[in-house]
């Protein structure tokens, strides 16, 4: 395990809740270039395909950085994507 890698771990048991199902099993999940996107493995909510993407991520929904992907996880507004 890299230094990435286990920075990225710590970072994710900061990831509050899935705001649309409540599960607290939310990971980083790893894209192509390094970078990440806030996954729920309950019900798939993310940001990454620009399912709600905003503008605010990197990438396509991924952030080169780990700590701003947590940061906008947590306090961002969720809408409801069908
Ligand atoms: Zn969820």
């Amino acid at each position: 395990m890299n230094i990435y890698d286990s920075k990225a771990k710590r970072l994710e048991s900061t990831l509050k809740p899935c705001p649309f199902c409540g599960n607290d099993q939310v990971d980083l999940w790893p894209g192509k270039n390094g970078h990440v996107s806030p996954f729920c493995c309950c019900c798939g909510a993310t940001f990454a395909e620009g399912g709600i993407a905003d503008g605010l991520t990197d990438d396509k929904g991924f952030f080169y950085d780990p700590k701003k992907a947590v940061e906008y996880w947590n306090k961002r507004k969720f809408v409801k994507v069908p």
